[in-house]
């Protein structure tokens, strides 16, 4: 069959590399039907406020569920989720299930209390795709949510800021009210340089800092530094991945907001977050 193919061929003599670009091939003939089949779904990991412990929210994690392959996790499909053109539809279902369900926990709980808040993770393609902007207003409008409400979950900054419609697309969502996030904040891409030509008003400080705080070395400082600069822009500080009391205490006493992390709560599924909510009934009470 490789000779079918041609000398360009010759990496499928490697074993492995074969056996690799086989695996990748099924997962995207799978992954081009995983929507219409109804196999994704997401879970919710609850957000914290951490100075009094409080959920403020929760962000939306997209889950997998494949009939032969168990759960999928996202770091092994969105990416080829992304090169395969499928991000934007798959993205589009993403923002449009989190906020149904959003808006339902949101008419079950007490008005009394703040409101609720969504975090989704966007790609850079789906926000150089046309009018996205255009796509979360009508999704925010038939949900009846308020824009702050939803936060979007950049990653991959460096690429942003080259690509004219994304960075047109995140001044209308600015402008919507809808709040951006910084994700990964200090890893890969994402650097001080995009604090400045960004209008994100939230930084979520990655795992990888955070996991560095009680250890001998500079962890504590940079997650000092990292949480005063975001407070100095006038942004809200997130710390991702808090695993110990430990993180947690230390987060608290160098001022940062809120928190995630498995300490707190995992992902969860979104019946078993209900519950941690306290939510009334499904219909709601009267008000
Ligand atoms: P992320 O946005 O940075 O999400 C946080 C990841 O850290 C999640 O992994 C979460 O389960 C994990 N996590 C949370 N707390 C802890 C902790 O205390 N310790 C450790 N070790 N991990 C923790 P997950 O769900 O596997 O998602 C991985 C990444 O996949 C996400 O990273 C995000 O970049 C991407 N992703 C997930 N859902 C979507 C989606 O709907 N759309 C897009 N474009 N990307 C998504
Ligand atoms: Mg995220
Ligand atoms: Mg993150
Ligand atoms: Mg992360």
């Amino acid at each position: 069959q490789a000779k079918a193919r041609g000398r360009n061929c010759y990496q499928f003599f490697n074993p492995e590399l074969r056996d690799r670009a086989a695996k990748r091939y099924a997962v995207e003939a799978d992954l081009a039907r995983a929507l219409e089949r109804r196999q994704l779904r997401l879970e919710y990991q609850p957000l914290f406020s951490l100075h009094d412990q409080h959920v403020v929210g929760a962000e939306a994690l997209i889950r997998w569920d494949h009939p032969d392959r168990g759960i999928v996790s996202p770091v092994e499909f969105i990416g080829i989720a992304e090169d395969r053109g499928l991000i934007v539809s798959i993205g589009t279902w993403v923002l449009h299930e989190a906020c149904r369900q959003l808006a339902e926990w949101s008419a079950r709980r007490n008005p009394a209390l703040p409101a609720l808040t969504m975090a989704v993770n966007v790609s850079s393609r789906q926000l150089s795709a046309p009018d996205f902007a255009g796509v979360v207003k009508d999704v925010l409008d038939r949900h009846r949510l308020a824009p702050t409400q939803l936060c979007l979950e950049l990653t991959e900054t460096a690429q942003l800021l080259d690509m004219t419609e994304a960075r047109d697309a995140l001044a209308d969502l600015a402008r919507l009210g809808v709040h951006i996030a910084l994700d990964d904040f200090g890893t890969g891409y994402s650097s001080l340089a995009h604090l400045m030509q960004f209008p994100a008003n939230v930084l979520k400080i990655d795992r990888s800092f955070v996991n560095q705080l009680e250890t001998e070395g500079r962890g504590r400082e940079i997650v000092a530094a990292v949480t005063a600069t975001g407070h100095v822009l006038g942004m809200t500080v997130v710390a991702e991945g808090v695993e110990t009391t430990g993180q947690l205490e230390r987060l608290i006493a160098l001022g940062c907001e809120q928190g995630q992390g498995y300490l707190l709560a995992r992902p969860l599924r979104p019946d078993v977050l209900a519950a941690l909510l306290e939510l009334g009934s499904e219909s709601g009470p009267p008000r």
